[in-house]
């Protein structure tokens, strides 16, 4: 096998761990500094691993393996960031033959890309659990963003289903080690994702496990992924998770992480988010009292609770209430979402809202 058949097999099973295809196996994501394309890519397809749920688990034979050398990966992509179709990497692997012994080829890749190739532009490093401090102290130097996956919000479920791996041991001491690591290096920073529907967690263990994450570590952001079953796995008859439910965390997240929430008061029904509603618009159902809130004495606190209202909206009003009064729904005019608004609000004592 060729480097460029390695590096296209590579990319195509990197999808198995991915967000948002664009074209040519290169994923468009989230970065500290706005959304990019980025050539997502594994180190190695081989892991040690048995994780119940993953394409790469050792168990699953038909899964191709394949290990990319460091010096081949980092010229492929500066070929690709030559070309322009990538501003960024995003390095992943299998756990193979050892935590350690993978983490220093990934390493090693980011390593040459840096210092040979003199390359400044953005790099996400997937962590493995069971590395070294000193493994962790060279990925942080190198990379813009690091990453360890919690994947499950309690120790047994991740027991369960990824037999080797413990929250409590290893990925929260990890965890806390990257974040004082990044104390010293501002504009940096790191990630994690959770594994969604793979066992029974509801989605208050996950959002209460997120808002502890963001808290005590400063994380940039958490990522939820809907759990698909993969063929010859032991979870391949596990029906997939909505899709519908990771799009419902995501919006909670957003309440936890910018709007002043926390998870404790978001509206679950027996643990999970209501499906049929965002969290916000339900949250204001279970909280009839708190409404209406009148528009031109609401603090900005209360302005970010009204469903509808999001940021830059509640910044909005603040000024035009600056200015004069706000007293009817013109005074509203070319706000988004202004309809939806008004059934919450009172402007200068009266409903307008349908
Ligand atoms: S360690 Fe990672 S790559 Fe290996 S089986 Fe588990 S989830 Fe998959």
């Amino acid at each position: 096998m060729d480097l460029r058949d390695k590096i296209s097999l590579l990319r195509e099973l990197a999808r198995y761990d991915c967000e948002v295809p664009l074209e040519d196996y290169i994923y468009r994501a989230h970065t500290p500094v706005g959304r990019k394309p980025l050539l997502k890519i594994m180190q190695t397809t081989y892991c040690e691993k048995n994780c119940s749920y993953c394409v790469f688990r050792r168990d699953r034979e038909e899964t191709p393996r394949v290990f990319i050398d460091p010096e081949d990966l980092a010229r492929g992509f500066m070929e690709l960031h030559r070309r322009g179709k990538v501003s960024g990497l995003f390095l992943t692997a299998g756990v193979f033959p050892h935590p350690e012994v993978v983490m220093e080829r990934m390493i090693e890749t980011v390593s040459i890309l840096r210092k040979r190739y003199g390359y400044r532009g953005y790099v996400h490093l997937k962590v493995m659990p069971g590395v070294s401090d000193q493994t962790l102290e060279a990925a942080v130097e190198l990379a813009s963003r690091v990453s360890i996956n919690v994947e499950f919000p309690k120790e047994d479920i991740l027991r369960r289903l990824a037999r080797g791996k413990s929250i409590r041991s290893d990925i929260l001491p990890k965890i806390k080690r990257i974040s004082e690591l990044l104390a010293e290096h501002p504009g940096r920073d790191q990630t994690t994702q959770f594994i969604v529907g793979a066992a029974d967690e509801r989605d208050e263990d996950i959002l209460r496990s997120a808002e502890f994450l963001y808290r005590r570590f400063g994380l940039r952001r958490v990522y939820y992924s809907s759990f698909r079953p993969v063929r010859n796995t032991p979870l391949e008859g596990k029906p997939p998770a909505p899709v519908r439910r990771e799009q419902r965390l995501y919006q909670a997240d957003v309440l936890i992480r910018e709007y002043g929430f926390s998870h404790s008061e978001l509206p679950y029904e027996d643990g999970n988010l209501p499906l049929d509603r965002d969290p916000k618009t339900a949250w204001a159902e279970k909280n009839p009292q708190l409404f209406p809130v009148e528009l031109n004495s609401a603090d900005l606190h209360l302005l970010l609770r009204i469903p509808g209202v999001g940021r830059r909206t509640a910044l909005e009003i603040t000024r035009r209430r600056r200015e004069k009064r706000l007293r009817s729904p013109e005074d509203l005019k070319g706000i988004r979402q202004v309809n939806r608004i008004l059934r919450y609000v009172l402007l200068d004592g009266r409903f307008f809202g349908r």
